[in-house]
């Protein structure tokens, strides 16, 4: 999937495309109501404490977040798994490249992982000759498209399912019609034959508990706990930063993940699996390895970035904010879109290449109150957006004349009066039926997608002595 290099041109692309701008509305409205609804049945106060809670856990993870990888880490291998700390995507890929060509892979089924993506894991196995399978059926409709998933838990948010019968026909001998129930049916029996004789199956992490080692794999079609149970090597690959102390921590997460993600009480399927299959063991894995990336998670600890690191992956704040809603999530160019997105992308790939998404923001703040582990996403775009002057010496060249026009206006009530006596008479013709119909760039970008009202005759402040007057009298 060819993704254009700069921003501007990524959101234009998005904008003209209507049915996956559809898609999105419906998908993310749909969530948004979901996950209002299960927070009236919890109750505002309660929810906050919730929220709270989950904070509070996660800060003091990230806090102690070395003491915590190492125990991590000491049970995994004490239950016979191997594990690899990965500096970088790219090590992260060699090590689980070398493991497929000793293993002599062939076929290899995956669950969902955005880790995965991030370091672009399946090119480099399709690329030594390994087929990859995606389990998750939103990861498989993108997979046969040859695109990247455009929302965190749904990676397919963007197309319809006319689109995804299309996908599904081109791999299938019969004509699949288009209903939900039918495309599932069809993924359903398509997939299944593929979870038997895997060579490796891999699965994302959503937790990894310290005090057993346990990974915690949540899904709601139960494929991750299949690859987990038939895979003779499993392979789990986790950001460093998704770890909890233990079991209490994770009933707590669990619940507000389900809930901010997709209005369940808690995710249909939620495994947690433990190193290598026991002797008494009837499934589970013969190898076990944890894959564990840092790729610019660690160079945010103790920075005012800090917190980005409690992210649960739960997609709320995607689903809450107006540019994401408006745009889709691959205009934001790389694996993770909306606010998270805009903050991690700069922070993990560098502000050269994604600075320009600190502007993807209208710093509403909706993003914040959608957060349940409490992120101050708004104020971290702020934040990235001084980086970025900082960094560059410089603003948005329109952004810069825009607020010093804006300021000098300001600055003088004559100079105020004149500028508007100006405007309304500069505004004639370009006002049809009360707003602004056209007029040049910047503002011909602005009037394509939002209405802009035109100057009214007289302000309230130039009224307001006439009102006056007639009062006294
Ligand atoms: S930043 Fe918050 S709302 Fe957004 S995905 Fe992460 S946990 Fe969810």
């Amino acid at each position: 999937m060819h993704i254009e290099p700069s921003f501007r041109k990524r959101y234009h692309k998005a904008l003209s495309d209507t049915a996956m701008l559809k898609a999105v509305k419906n998908g993310t409205g749909r969530l948004r109501g979901q996950r209002a609804t299960a927070i009236e049945a919890v109750g505002a106060e309660r929810w906050m404490e919730f929220r709270n809670r989950a904070e509070a856990i996660r800060m003091h993870v990230i806090q102690h977040l070395d003491q915590y990888l190492e125990q991590l880490i000491d049970n995994v291998l004490k239950k016979g798994g191997h594990v690899c700390l990965a500096k970088t995507g790219e090590e992260a890929v060699q090590y689980i490249s070398e493991l497929a060509k000793k293993k002599n892979a062939k076929s290899i089924l995956k669950s969902k992982s955005m880790v995965s993506e991030e370091i672009h894991l399946n090119p480099a196995l399709e690329k030594q000759g390994c087929k990859v399978i995606e389990s998750d059926l939103g990861e498989w409709i993108i997979q046969l498209a040859g695109e990247t998933p455009s929302h965190i838990i749904a990676p397919a948010m963007h197309k319809n399912r006319f689109q995804v019968a299309d996908l599904f026909n081109a791999v299938s001998d019969e004509k699949i019609p288009t209903e939900i129930a039918d495309l599932c049916g069809f993924a359903r029996k398509y997939l299944r034959e593929k979870f038997l004789g895997i060579d490796i199956g891999i699965t994302g992490c959503n937790f990894a508990l310290a005090d057993s080692g346990a990974i915690t794999l949540c899904t709601n079609e139960g494929n991750a706990r299949i690859i987990s149970a038939l895979s003779p090597t499993l392979v789990t690959i986790m950001g460093m930063e998704r770890i909890l102390p233990g079991l209490e921590e994770l009933t707590v997460m669990l619940s507000l993940l389900a809930r901010s993600a997709t209005g369940q009480k808690l995710t249909v399927y939620n495994t947690l699996s433990t190193g290598v299959r026991k002797a008494e063991e009837l499934d589970g894995p013969q190898e076990f390895h944890l894959v564990i990336v840092d790729n610019g998670r660690s160079k945010q600890l103790g920075t005012k970035y800090e917190k980005i690191l409690n992210c649960i992956r739960c997609g709320s704040c995607l689903n809450a904010c107006p540019v994401y809603r408006n745009i889709g999530g691959h205009a934001y160019g790389w694996v993770y879109p909306g606010p998270i997105g805009a903050v991690l992308s700069p922070l993990y790939q560098g502000m050269d290449k994604y600075g320009e998404l600190a502007y993807a923001t209208t710093l509403c703040g909706a993003c914040t109150f959608a957060c349940p582990v409490k992120i101050p996403l708004h104020d971290m775009l702020y934040a990235l957006r001084n980086d970025k002057v900082e960094l560059e010496k410089k603003g948005e060249l329109a952004e810069d004349i825009a607020y010093k026009g804006w300021s000098a206006t300001f600055a003088s009530m004559s100079r105020y009066r004149f500028s508007i006596r100006m405007a309304r008479r500069f505004q004639f013709p370009l006002v049809k039926a009360e707003k602004i119909a056209f007029g040049p760039p910047p503002i011909s970008d602005w009037l394509k997608h939002r209405d802009m009202p035109a100057l009214p005759n007289k302000f309230f402040h130039e009224i307001w002595p006439e009102m006056n007057k007639d009062r006294k009298e």
